[in-house]
């Protein structure tokens, strides 16, 4: 018999919440009409969209409204990834006399390979340090904020470790400097409050299969007033800003999961954190030599990262799945060799925990029982891995 999925790995997707689907499905089978069509049909839809869009603002703090009544300054995109390179495009050629670009050592390869991309059409890219628990250096990012930087670009919470940067802050200094401000807000979006018009963000990234929506849609925030250079050429959709004909079912659905989030914010919140703290001191009274990594005063709720030293993660990995429980590890394993990944590095985590490093990340679903039942696991499973472990047995 198969064994029931324990699912911890909520940072690399979600569930579409039941209440998503069944406000999608309407759209694929009876109101499957083009939102840019003349007839009542398909032209009905696009109010729908905008229903959806006012959604996503006011998850955000966008207060901004139209004449219409629409928050234009939300655009639907395919993913976070077209958030983020549609917001660096933007931003460069925004200020297209400055030719720095200002970023941490620890962001989402959205980011980080698009940046190669400017490097290679002669950008400075100069990426922030993080310290051991992945907290932005503020003495280094201010020494390199100057006149030439176009835009800054620090993440809002980091998808491995969970700690949140401290974005308003990091955003108050690059205006001071004239440089643009975004924030990879992908982990963050409907699990921390995010106010971009309090914080004054420049632009905002979303991913709706972060949180509850399915994949395929993503949100660009770009404040009213600044140049918009689109990343997608074609239609006249998302007011010329996104060629394409829009992902309808999956923007209702963003939309519904946006109230959803926005609604029971505080409780799950409260809820995550319980979970989540529960679980940790779980691990930390039952098995010896482990480490909780990231910001412990400012760290998303549901994110924990343990590293269990002397062992590797794949194969925590793959004990755990034979019980069910998923979950990841802070190893790239692309070239056979099991590199620890870029943001354990930038982290310094020692080699020997940097290799066994387990990310859970949990979501609404997830139950006390379920986190009980992965400690309770794990205890055996570290051990064996351990009377194996050259390194261990040297200790
Ligand atoms: N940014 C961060 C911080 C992420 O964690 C992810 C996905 O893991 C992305 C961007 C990319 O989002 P998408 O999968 O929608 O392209």
């Amino acid at each position: 018999m198969e064994a029931k999925t324990i699912y911890l790995d909520n940072n690399a997707t979600t569930r579409v919440a039941p209440e998503v689907f069944e406000a999608m499905k309407p759209f694929f089978c009876e109101r499957y009409g083009n939102p840019s069509s003349i007839h009542r049909f398909g032209g009905s839809v696009a109010a729908d969209i905008e229903n959806a869009r006012v959604a996503v603002a006011e998850l955000i703090g966008a207060n901004y409204r139209n004449k219409d009544g629409f928050a234009t300054e939300i655009i639907f995109t395919s993913c976070g990834t077209e958030s983020d390179n549609t917001a660096l495009k933007c931003a460069v050629c925004a200020k297209s006399d400055r030719k720095k670009i200002i970023t941490s050592a620890v962001e989402h390869p959205g980011i980080n390979h698009y940046l190669d991309e400017l490097s290679r059409h002669g950008y400075e890219i100069v990426k922030i340090g993080v310290d051991g628990q992945g907290r932005i250096k503020m003495d280094e990012f201010c020494a390199a904020l100057d006149d030439n930087t176009a835009v800054v670009s620090m993440m809002y919470a980091n998808n491995e470790t969970g700690t949140i940067f401290p974005v308003a802050e990091l955003c108050r200094l690059a205006h001071e400097a004239g440089a643009y401000f975004h924030t990879d807000a992908v982990q963050a979006a409907g699990k921390i409050a995010i106010d971009v018009d309090r914080d004054q963000f420049d632009f905002l990234s979303i991913s709706g299969h972060k949180l509850h929506a399915p994949k395929g849609v993503g949100v660009l925030f770009a404040r009213r007033g600044i140049p918009f250079t689109p990343l997608i050429l074609g239609g006249h959709q998302e007011k010329m800003r996104r060629g394409g004909t829009e992902n309808v079912a999956s923007i209702i659905g963003l939309g519904e999961a946006c109230k959803m989030a926005k609604a029971a914010l505080p409780q799950e919140v409260k809820y995550l954190a319980g979970l989540r703290d529960a679980f940790e001191t779980k691990l930390q009274s039952t098995i010896p030599s482990i480490r909780i990594n990231g910001d412990p005063e400012h760290r998303l709720p549901n994110t924990a990262s343990v590293s269990f030293e002397d062992i590797e993660g794949e194969s925590i990995l793959m004990l755990l799945d034979q019980f069910g429980i998923c979950a990841s590890s802070g190893s790239a394993c692309t070239t056979g060799s099991l590199e620890p990944s870029h943001v354990m590095r930038a982290m310094n985590i020692p080699y020997n925990a940097a290799h066994g490093t387990i990310r859970f990340s949990l979501s609404k679903y997830n139950t006390a029982e379920e986190l009980d039942f992965t400690a309770e696991k794990l205890v055996p499973i570290i051990a064996r891995l351990r009377e194996m472990s050259p390194y261990w047995k040297q200790k």
